[in-house]
């Protein structure tokens, strides 16, 4: 498995991606709300499952305790905390390999 450090195209792609998401979600909010709620929570739902499993797709994680590098389980992902710094995203993980909580930077999958 090969990955590297997610430049700028790649954040960007995720905030636009987020928000159409979102853009989705307010827009349809009216259409449905409050007369189909159900039909408007899958929408929420079915949109956040493909973005976390795109997400998924992308991204790989790398241990900054002992350099183990793995993937997310769909609801790990969705659930851990999330945050952006200067060196850029991060999340706060358990690491598989040595079990230490840590701050985890986020990598790119590169084919
Ligand atoms: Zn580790």
């Amino acid at each position: 498995m090969k990955f590297s450090k997610p430049d700028q195209s790649d954040y960007a792609r995720s905030a636009a991606y987020l928000l159409i998401y979102l853009l989705v979600i307010g827009g349809s909010a009216f259409r449905l709300l409050p007369d189909q709620w159900y039909l408007w929570g899958l929408l929420v739902l079915a949109g956040l499952a493909l973005l976390v499993s795109w997400h998924r797709g992308q991204m790989v994680y790398q241990c900054p305790k002992c350099g183990h590098v793995y993937k997310l389980s769909f609801w790990v992902d969705l659930v851990a905390p999330h945050g952006v710094d200067k060196d850029g995203a991060w999340l706060l993980l358990r690491c598989p390999a040595c079990r230490q909580r840590s701050k985890t930077r986020v990598l790119k999958r590169v084919e």
